[in-house]
C-alpha cells in the first residue's frame, strides 16, 4: 500500500485545484496524496507528512504524528508565527526555477528605474519632450539586502548584464563579481552606495521593520527601492516620508503589510510609487511538484527529512 500524504492549503480555489490536480500526478507510484478535509480520522492520526500551501494552523494540529511538512512557498514566516516550535519540521520550497522567476523580475524592474521609464511615463502625461543624461549600466550600483536562493541568483543576474552589484546577508559570503558585504555595518555600506536597493531577505523577528527611517535616510540622494521580500520588512510611513521628503526617488512594491492592497492606501496614489500585486516570483507548479515528489520520495525510501526552516533564525 502506498503510503498517505496530507495536502493542507487556505488557497484560493483554482490555485489549490490545480496543486489538487498537479501532486496525485507528480507522486503517482510514490504516495498517495489526500486534501486534509478527506481524511478520516484513522488517517489524520497516522499521517507522519502534509503538503502545506497557506495551512490552516487547527489544521496542521490535527494531524498529531506529523513529523516534517513540505510547503509549496519559499517564505514561512506564516507558518514559523502560527505553529509550535517543537511543531513538525517545516521544509520550504527551494526550487531553481524560482530563483530564475525572481532574477528576472529583479533584473526587469531595475532597468524599469535604470532607464528612467517612470520619469519618462510622468512627461509623457503631461506631453513634455525632454531628455535626461543617460547613465549606463555600469555606472549604476544595485545592492541585494539578502543573497539566499534568490537574492544570490538577482546579483548574478544583474552582474551579468553590466551592473556593479553589492550584496548583504546575515553571515559573510562570497559570490564571484559581487561586492558582499554582512552584519549591520555592512547594511548601511551597502544603503549609502546602492542607486537601487532590492529587498529579498525573510520575514523574521530580526528584519521585521529592520529598513525604518535611519536606513531610509541612510541612502544616497535620488535613490530607488525595490521590494520583493515581504511587506513588514520596510517602515512604509518611513518610506513615504523619504520619497516625499527625503533621498528616495522611487519605489517598487511587490509585497504590502495588507494583502491585496486596501483601495484606501495612499501608496496605489503616491506619484513615486509603482504597485505590484504580489507576483514578483509565483511558484511554477510543474518544477515545484517534481521537487516535491523527489523530496517525498527520498523520504519514503531512505527517511531522509530535507533541510528545514531554523525556528530560532526563523528561516
Ligand atoms: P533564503 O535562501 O533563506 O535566503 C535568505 C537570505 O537573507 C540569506 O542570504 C540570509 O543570510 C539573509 N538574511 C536573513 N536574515 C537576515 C538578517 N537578519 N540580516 C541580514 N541578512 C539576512 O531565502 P530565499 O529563498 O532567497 O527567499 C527570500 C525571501 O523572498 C522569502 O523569505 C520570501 O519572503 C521572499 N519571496 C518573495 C516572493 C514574491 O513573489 N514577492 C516570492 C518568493 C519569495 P545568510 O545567507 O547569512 O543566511
Amino acid at each position: 500500500m502506498k503510503p498517505l500524504v496530507a495536502f493542507i492549503s487556505q488557497s484560493i480555489f483554482g490555485d489549490r485545484q490545480a496543486w489538487e490536480e498537479l501532486l496525485p500526478e507528480a507522486l503517482s507510484g510514490i504516495a498517495e496524496i489526500k486534501p486534509f478535509a478527506d481524511m478520516t480520522d484513522e488517517e489524520r492520526h497516522a499521517a507522519t507528512l502534509a503538503i502545506v500551501a497557506n495551512p490552516d494552523p487547527a489544521e496542521v494540529a490535527a494531524l498529531p504524528n506529523l513529523v516534517w511538512m513540505q510547503s509549496l512557498w519559499a517564505g514561512v514566516e506564516r507558518l514559523t508565527a502560527e505553529l509550535p516550535e517543537d511543531g513538525p519540521l517545516i521544509v520550504r520550497l527551494t526550487d531553481p526555477q524560482m530563483a530564475e522567476t525572481m532574477s528576472e523580475a529583479v533584473l526587469a524592474w531595475t532597468l524599469y528605474l535604470h532607464r528612467d521609464m517612470p520619469r519618462y511615463m510622468a512627461q509623457q502625461r503631461l506631453k513634455i519632450w525632454h531628455e535626461h543624461e543617460y547613465l549606463a549600466a555600469a555606472d549604476r550600483t544595485v545592492g541585494i539586502l539578502g543573497l539566499g536562493n534568490l537574492g544570490s541568483a538577482a546579483a548574478q543576474r544583474l552582474h551579468a548584464n553590466g551592473f556593479n552589484v553589492l550584496g548583504w546577508s546575515r553571515s559573510e559570503k562570497t559570490l564571484e563579481g559581487i561586492s558582499c558585504h554582512h552584519g549591520p555595518e555592512g547594511l548601511l555600506t551597502v544603503l549609502t552606495r546602492s542607486d537601487i536597493v532590492v529587498l529579498l531577505m525573510p520575514l523574521t523577528d530580526e528584519t521585521r521593520g529592520m529598513i525604518g527611517a535611519a536606513e531610509l535616510q541612510a541612502c544616497k540622494q535620488g535613490a530607488c527601492l525595490i521590494n520583493f521580500a515581504r511587506g513588514p520588512i520596510l517602515d512604509t510611513r518611513a518610506l513615504i516620508a523619504a520619497l516625499d521628503h527625503g533621498p528616495l526617488a522611487h519605489a517598487v512594491l511587490d509585497v504590502f503589510e495588507t494583502e491585496p492592497l486596501p483601495a484606501s492606501d495612499p501608496l496605489w496614489q503616491h506619484e513615486k510609487v509603482t504597485v505590484l500585486p504580489h507576483v514578483s516570483a509565483p511558484t511554477t507548479r510543474s518544477t515545484a511538484s517534481r521537487i516535491v515528489a523527489g523530496n517525498i520520495e527520498r523520504y519514503f525510501r531512505t527517511g531522509e527529512i530535507p533541510p528545514s526552516v531554523d525556528r530560532k533564525r526563523g528561516y
